[in-house]
């Protein structure tokens, strides 16, 4: 099973990740925990590429490109192979990050992003929990952080709102595999929670 986390800068969804895997390990299944963008080489390496220096080296329709070729990427050398041999891949994000960051930041891009996923990607999770917080928490939890990559905390909370009303619309549009979280709540709580949803759906 291909379980994702997606959400805004801060929301908490990495804990999560790492939490469930941790949990869904030691309930006996095999957990390959990755990452996007990035989790193979070569991906790391688009990361790198992408979200360190100048953030205005790459016009948005080349960063839809850069996005898609980590994930293709990322797809081939990891998550497919890891589904095969009967892992459950627990990913802190995936497509629909970009279908919001490189589809909405930079105007409507949308239409490319799926586009391209069509073309190159082709697959959705089983399942994925959107980590729903509210931006101005996000936005301070970000900040707070050493070491970080975000890129949109200096966009402000202006950015941080649409993204997040764009997650829960998404959300909507993919019902079935999306599960909304509220992420306010003190970590162990979220996993809690997070914990028995992923539960029920390997068991069902
Ligand atoms: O999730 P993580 O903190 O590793 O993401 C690093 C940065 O890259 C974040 O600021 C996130 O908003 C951004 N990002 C992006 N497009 C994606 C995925 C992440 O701009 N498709």
């Amino acid at each position: 099973m291909f379980i994702t986390f997606e959400g805004i800068d801060g929301s908490g969804k990495s804990t999560q990740a790492r939490l469930l895997a941790e949990a869904l390990g030691a309930a006996g299944h095999s957990v390959v925990r990755t990452r996007e963008p990035g989790g193979s080489p070569g991906a790391e390496e688009i990361r790198a590429l992408v979200l360190q220096g100048d953030p205005e080296r790459w016009s948005a329709e080349t960063e839809i490109l850069l996005f898609t070729a980590a994930r293709r990427d990322h797809l081939e050398r990891t998550i497919t192979p890891a589904l095969a041999a009967g892992n459950v891949v627990v990913c802190d994000r995936f497509a629909d990050s970009t279908r919001m960051y490189q589809g909405l930041s930079r105007g409507d891009l949308r239409a490319q992003v799926d586009a391209l996923h069509r073309l190159m990607i082709g697959r959705e999770p089983d399942l994925t929990f959107l980590i729903d917080i509210d931006p101005a928490v996000g936005l301070s939890r970000a900040k707070g952080r050493q070491g970080h990559e975000e890129r949109f905390e200096d966009m402000g909370l202006g950015m941080q709102t649409q993204m997040r009303a764009g997650f829960l619309a998404l959300a909507k549009e993919f019902a079935p595999r999306f599960r909304v979280i509220d992420g306010a709540r003190p970590a162990e709580v979220v996993a809690a929670e997070v914990r028995a949803l992923a539960t029920a759906a390997l068991e069902a």
